[in-house]
């Protein structure tokens, strides 16, 4: 369970139970330059229809969202539910362009960034993506997503070293939010966000 102290930003609404916090995307991106300076890792989650519904499933899920520093909606499934069910209507973010802005964050701010997940050399292509858009972006390191559980406090350590503050996780829905959250309190201090397919996409 997280050590971190995460209070949730208001306005937030619920949908089957699930946390979805109704933030404009200036706000998010301030509260994430919040984030990068904390001395605790923070968890980001973005949010679709489908996380939604595993999380009635999951109960694990419905937690890790209610004790995220952001939940984020990433589909306009959210939007249109929510306007459904006549409550606040969040707006959507959806999760590469978040990822995508905060890497900018990151290059502006002067804060590494870590790429975990993916097949072996997609990280690295989606690096060099990344590195064309940002030039003064920092990747502190990179690792692949098929790695053994035995491997954590490596990846913790190489996280650690890499002296990176934003770790893009791209294990998939919902493997990448379940794993950020079961290992945070052992992860050095910054910003961990799921990312799915998104250094499939940029690579
Ligand atoms: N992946 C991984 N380790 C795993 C399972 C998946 O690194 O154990 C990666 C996979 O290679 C892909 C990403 O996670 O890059 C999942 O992408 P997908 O588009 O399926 O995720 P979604 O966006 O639907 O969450």
């Amino acid at each position: 369970m997280p050590l971190s102290p995460s209070p949730s930003p208001k306005p937030t609404t619920q949908i089957l139970g699930v946390r979805i916090d109704c933030l404009a995307k200036k706000d998010i991106l301030a509260r994430a330059h919040e984030l990068f300076s904390s001395d605790w890792p923070h968890q980001i989650v973005t949010i679709n229809s489908l996380l939604i519904l595993e999380a009635q499933k999951n109960p694990r899920l419905k937690e890790i969202c209610t004790k995220a520093a952001l939940v984020v909606p990433d589909s306009s499934g959210i939007e249109w539910a929510a306007k459904s069910l006549g409550l606040p209507v969040p707006c959507k973010y959806p999760g590469i362009d978040l990822a995508y802005d905060l890497c900018s964050l990151a290059e502006l701010e002067n804060r590494n960034v870590f790429l975990l997940g993916a097949q072996p050399g997609v990280a690295e292509k989606a690096a060099k993506r990344l590195l064309t858009d940002f030039p003064y972006l920092t990747i502190g390191g990179m690792q692949d997503g098929f790695f053994d559980q035995r491997d954590v406090p490596h990846i913790a350590k190489s996280i650690s070293d890499s002296n990176s503050r934003l770790v893009l996780v791209a294990l998939g829905m919902p493997k990448q939010e379940l794993w950020i959250y079961e290992h945070l309190c052992t992860l050095p201090p910054g910003i961990y966000i799921g990312v799915g397919g998104s250094f499939d996409i940029w690579s």
